[in-house]
């Protein structure tokens, strides 16, 4: 069963539209399972009916115009229970319905399994066959995979349109083409993608149209031809030592490029409207789609071959500069795993709206994107990435919908919301040098999280009280080499000057996780559990010393730096941390520079931290609650997974009773206790963390004026009584659902979406 399933994935996956797919699907199933018929039936949603959209063993001609309602017979009882339904004799069922034209009298045996994709049906997938029987185990599971494979399906034709066009042939009306991710950045982004792709990474070229097919065929024969030439140089340098296996490789390459299919096949693609880049990726993955679906071993291996040297030509074509994003003046910025580099790389001003096919809201490119008050949806894995070059695009980071060539109404519809949110950002900024002070006097800090040099003037705009994380990574992570001392002291100092006397919280060195410095590459199994944070600082003292030797420096005449140490497990961890800030303390002074010695501080981010709260607050004088990566090591979710973003919740009660027990166990020591994860920043939770007893919050810049909003709205009397309803509560759903209502009905409903 298993070699039939994978054959029939491979061929459905290279069929040539949403429409073949699906008729290769029913075919090889009812072979596949000897019945005699197999159906799909998909649902729209629009007219509450399921339709026939494909069959082998039904009448053809019914394709298109079968409807059944939501409700109704047996396709709808599937549909409803959301599970398989196997009966031996369908006309015996008192659901069963009589449908004329689908021409499905002879058959008794049912066996009808629902296509989920994301816990919602889309449709039905059955199989009949005439004699009465009931489908054993194995034929049930095997309709149950295949139903899982053709749920992705769906749902990428879904977001391309291919869907509603089918439906459309027989009733449908064309919707807008929309993908669903997860939020990753609040507010609302129109503009034109621009794609961006790892070099050499054949899969993410995307499409374009060229501007001069000749001059476009020209640089193909070229790059042909120097590959040619290298791999001709290779083999004869190589020759004499080779043995014959490996030489048969270089012949079979010689061949592929010899034979004048390829490259004529890759010009085809070339005349019918794609660059050179783009016409290569499409005649190879097609080559490797049908290599690897053929049952031979050697011909499946070829697949390999084949892709290496696709992505020879590839290097070739790159050589020159083409390759190079051009950013359009709003530029909504696509790519697969999008980096901090990519989003600092496009010019100031320009930047609309950011889309990843990869990650979550709380992965670090999102954190960077909300810093700098980009609109952001991440893990939008079904997008066509390679399609959107150009193309009109809507990111709405509330929703973390993203909508492609939206219509003239849509649009509409985005600017008004646009403008509603611009005339909210005009009423915060009228209370901006206010303090956050309740209406019954609670007072809580407010600091901002930055990272980037260009966030330092959105930081100050946003009228915080200082910085309570600066995230050192991202200047690092923005080089091809470690900053020496001197460009990082330029750096903090910049940061200190800016914000002083305001006092600013600098983070040692957080990378590892998934922010590995491309010049320190770190190969791991589990890089959340592996070498990350203070662990890889500890390990090499000469890079954590110059760093704090670095910060101390730039602090100089201002005195207002903190050190944070992140991902401390262990006191252990900070007794060594600290030996070496002081060892870098006694240097910076015998190099003659007065300053006194910063405050230290601890992250809170991992549960063994949580349970030694009190002995770490003993050794520094502040802690900081990371609780995003808390939250992920707490719920056993990781942080980047879309698939798990709906398990990711800070108010989880797990979550919040940790954080009392931090908040406890630090003033018991007389620390002042912060918080500095998303979570600070989250309207919704903002009057549970004063209940809570923090000190102060800080979030990004673009939270501060509604997180201030609330905190002057608000009692902390009320606080505090929502804090003991919530600890009863037993999931973060209840929890979110309770706070949005006393949110709504403070008069403050218009917050939650910005902190979605
Ligand atoms: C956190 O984990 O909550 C945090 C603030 O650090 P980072 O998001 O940079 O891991
Ligand atoms: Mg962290």
């Amino acid at each position: 069963m298993l070699t039939i399933l994978r054959q029939i994935i491979q061929e459905v996956s290279g069929a040539q539209d949403f429409s073949e797919a699906l008729d290769i699907m029913v075919q090889r199933i009812a072979n596949a399972l000897a019945t005699q018929a197999c159906s799909i039936f998909l649902l729209d949603r629009h007219h509450g009916e399921y339709v026939l959209v494909a069959t082998q063993g039904l009448n053809p001609d019914a394709v298109g115009k079968i409807r059944v309602p939501i409700n109704k017979g047996l396709i709808g009882l599937v549909g409803e229970r959301e599970e398989p339904v196997n009966i031996d004799d369908a006309r015996m069922h008192p659901r069963f319905l009589h449908v004329a034209e689908a021409g499905e009298e002879a058959y008794r045996a049912f066996l009808g399994t629902p296509v989920i994709y994301h816990r919602q049906v889309l449709g039905v997938l059955i199989v009949q066959q005439e004699e009465p029987r009931r489908y054993d185990e194995s034929e049930e599971a095997f309709l149950v995979t295949l139903a899982t494979q053709l749920a992705t399906i769906i749902a990428h034709a879904e977001a391309t349109g291919a869907l509603s066009d089918l439906l459309e042939s027989s009733k449908e009306v064309r919707h807008d083409h929309v993908y669903s991710g997860v939020p990753g950045a609040p507010g609302i982004g129109i503009g034109k993608g621009v794609v961006v792709y790892a070099p050499f990474d054949l899969d993410s070229i995307p499409d374009r149209v060229p501007e001069n097919v000749e001059a476009e065929i020209e640089l193909l024969d070229a790059a042909f031809a120097a590959v040619r030439e290298d791999i001709k140089m290779l083999s004869e340098r190589l020759y004499p030592n080779l043995p014959a296996e490996e030489r048969a490789l270089f012949e079979v390459y010689q061949r592929i490029l010899d034979s004048a299919d390829l490259g004529k096949e890759v010009a085809d693609n070339i005349r019918a409207g794609n660059w050179a880049p783009g016409a290569l990726r499409e005649s190879i993955q097609a080559h490797v789609r049908h290599l690897e679906g053929l049952d031979n071993e050697y011909m499946r291996e070829r697949a390999v071959d084949i892709k290496d040297l696709g992505l020879r030509v590839l290097a070739c074509l790159q050589k020159n500069d083409r390759t190079k994003p051009q950013y359009a003046e709003k530029t909504i910025l696509i790519g697969e795993t999008l980096s901090p580099t990519d989003l600092a790389e496009v010019p100031e001003g320009c930047l609309a709206g950011v889309i990843s096919a990869r990650g979550s809201g709380n992965s670090h490119v999102a954190i960077l994107a909300r810093a700098m008050k980009v609109p952001t949806v991440m893990g939008v894995g079904e997008a066509p990435i390679n399609e959107l070059l150009d193309k009109e695009i809507i990111v709405d980071g509330y929703y973390g919908q993203v909508h492609i060539s939206p219509s003239q109404s849509l649009r509409m519809e985005f600017e008004r919301l646009i403008m509603e949110e611009q005339k909210l950002d005009a009423k915060l900024d009228e209370i901006r040098d206010l303090p956050a002070v309740t209406k019954d006097g609670h007072r809580i800090g407010l600091m901002v999280n930055t990272g980037l040099g260009a966030d330092i003037s959105i930081s100050l705009a946003a009228g915080a009280e200082g910085v309570g994380l600066y995230r050192t990574e991202i200047p690092f992570l923005m080089r091809d080499r470690f900053p020496s001392g001197e460009e990082q002291r330029i750096i903090y100092r910049q940061l200190l000057a800016s914000f002083a006397p305001r006092p600013v919280i600098i983070r040692t060195l957080d990378v590892g996780g998934d922010k590995p410095l491309p010049y320190f590459p770190i190969k791991e199994d589990n890089p959340f559990l592996g070498w990350r944070g203070i662990r890889i600082t500890l390990d090499h003292p000469e890079i954590f010393l110059a760093q704090l030797r670095a910060m101390m420096r730039a602090s100089e005449g201002l005195n207002n730096l903190r050190i944070m140490l992140p991902m401390i497990t262990d006191v252990t961890e900070v007794d060594e941390a600290l030996r070496l800030i002081k060892k870098a303390y006694m240097e910076v002074r015998d190099e003659g520079f007065s300053i006194e010695m910063p405050q230290i501080g601890v992250m809170i981010e991992v549960p063994s931290a949580v349970y030694q709260a009190r002995a770490l607050a003993k050794r520094v004088d502040f802690l900081s609650v990371g609780s995003n990566d808390l939250t992920q090591y707490l719920l056993a979710v990781d942080r980047n997974n879309p698939r798990v973003a709906n398990l990711y919740d800070a108010l989880h009660p797990a979550v919040l009773r940790a954080l009392i027990q931090i908040v406890e166990s630090g003033h018991q020591e007389g620390r002042h206790i912060s918080i500095c994860g998303e979570l600070a920043g989250d309207p919704v939770a903002v009057m549970l963390l004063m209940a809570m007893g923090f000190d102060s919050l800080s979030m990004n810049a673009s939270s501060v004026g509604r997180i201030r909003w609330v905190i002057r709205h608000v009692t902390q009397k009320k606080s505090a009584k929502l804090l003991h309803e919530v600890l009863s509560m037993e999931s973060a759903v209840m929890i979110r659902c309770h706070m949005e209502l006393a949110l709504e009905r403070a008069g403050l409903g218009n917050l939650i979406r910005a902190g979605r």
